[in-house]
């Protein structure tokens, strides 16, 4: 079976996660798919295959004879879409030798090359999109298929391989889709997840992340009668966001450089909040915007007195490349074997956190390999078969690479 054909089993199956949920996962609904996973897994020959009760679906396929002493190596998609845009009664619509130019999705919208400017290299394949009236779904349920295929792909060429622990995660989208991993059960000595992005992409730079809240208080007494008496914190607001540079947002800012991102501001006279997002490739630039934001919190307060701006700096995650850079044989292996796959490998840092990041500082240095799909979280999704093609077979390649080099990971001994 092809990657794509089972991407097409996958989608017309209801995963939304949801950021309003406080359950574990955000909705039942992901147990739909993560079930059928599980049955498929067994099928496949995956004997331990299982769904844990947060909707984690793991299974592990031993060593092949004689490579017993090859790393463990891990494979991670997501379950979830993004809520940002349905993913109920998906109706995914194929286009046979595409020819590169515009496509009417239904329901008024177009894909447009003009927009999409990779699509005219996409011209000749199978292009899969929407009916416009959804997502699709191959954030992340490509990753999902690719894995799938690979085993299958595996067993079936007799392709030697390491032990391969797989896990298929709920609520990625959420940001929680790492959270409750049990590593040790998972057992991976390292590990990719194969989440978005053209099939000649590897990530493994992201963002350090931070949030950063003002409390203001002022001091409100009637207008007619304010004079060296009041204090304004609405006013305030817009002092703190007048002192920070106006060109570091991200509407002015891309590939590595960071910013400060104004995600709400509200009050009046007597109290007022002003929230940010803080973001930086590099960690010395992020801790000097970091002091930047208690200089402020510092100055307004020597300004107008103690206690009227109160911080909370609030970190979110790291860039995982402090992570991976000890262990670079897991970037350089992947780079090869898209570039075996007759693709340049392409080096994208993220502008954004990804479940990688946090396993990777829970201690399982994990970058992330591309789907072949694009456009995700709305209804301009699509993806091509020859994509998902070439993805399986990068993966399948890393883990042939791996069985014949035997690399014991210092990570390995580390745990
Ligand atoms: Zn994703």
């Amino acid at each position: 079976m092809r990657a794509y054909e089972r991407l097409l089993n996958y989608v017309v199956i209801h995963t939304t996660s949801d950021e309003a949920s406080s359950t574990v996962p955000s909705t039942k609904r992901q147990f739909d798919l993560a079930n059928k996973l599980k049955d498929e897994m067994i099928s496949l020959g995956i004997e331990d295959a299982s769904v844990d009760s947060n909707c984690y679906v793991t299974g592990h396929i031993p060593a092949s004879k004689g490579c017993e002493s090859a790393p463990s190596i891990g494979f991670i998609s997501h379950l979830d879409t993004s809520s940002d845009s349905s993913g109920e009664n998906v109706h995914p619509i194929i286009h046979e030798n595409y020819d590169g130019g515009d496509v009417e999705l239904g329901n008024g919208l177009t894909l447009r090359a003009e927009l999409f400017p990779h699509l005219k290299t996409l011209k000749g394949r199978t292009l899969i999109t929407t009916d416009g009236t959804t997502l699709l779904g191959a954030d992340d349920k490509a990753g999902i298929a690719e894995i799938m295929t690979m085993v299958e792909e595996l067993t079936k060429n007799d392709i030697p391989h390491g032990r391969i622990c797989i896990a298929f995660t709920p609520d990625e989208e959420i940001g929680h889709g790492a959270a409750l991993l049990d590593l040790e059960k998972f057992g991976a000595d390292f590990a990719y997840t194969v989440d978005g992005g053209a099939e000649n992409e590897i990530e493994y730079e992201n963002f350090n992340a931070a949030k950063a809240v003002f409390k203001i208080r002022g001091i409100s007494v009637h207008p007619g009668d304010a004079k060296d008496k009041m204090v304004n914190a609405a006013l305030i607001a817009c002092e703190i966001s007048s002192m920070l540079p106006s060109a570091e947002t991200p509407a002015h800012t891309e590939g590595r450089e960071g910013f400060f991102h104004l995600t709400d501001i509200s009050g009046d006279v007597e109290k007022a909040e002003i929230a940010y997002i803080v973001r930086d490739h590099n960690p010395a630039f992020f801790e000097a915007r970091e002091q930047t934001l208690l200089n402020i919190e510092k100055r307004i307060n020597e300004k107008y007195g103690e206690g009227t701006v109160s911080l909370t700096l609030t970190e979110e995650y790291r860039n995982m490349i402090e992570k991976i850079r000890p262990h670079m044989h897991i970037v350089e292996t992947a780079k090869r074997c898209i570039l075996a796959q007759g693709v340049s490998p392409l080096e994208v840092p993220v502008r954004g956190g990804t479940d990688g990041a946090r396993l990777s500082y829970r201690g399982l240095p994990c970058p992330n390999l591309g789907t072949g799909s694009y456009a995700f979280h709305g209804p301009f999704e699509h993806i091509t078969a020859e994509g998902m093609d070439i993805a399986t077979a990068v993966l399948c390649s890393i883990v042939k690479e791996y069985s014949k080099n035997n690399i014991r990971t210092k990570n390995a001994s580390e745990r």
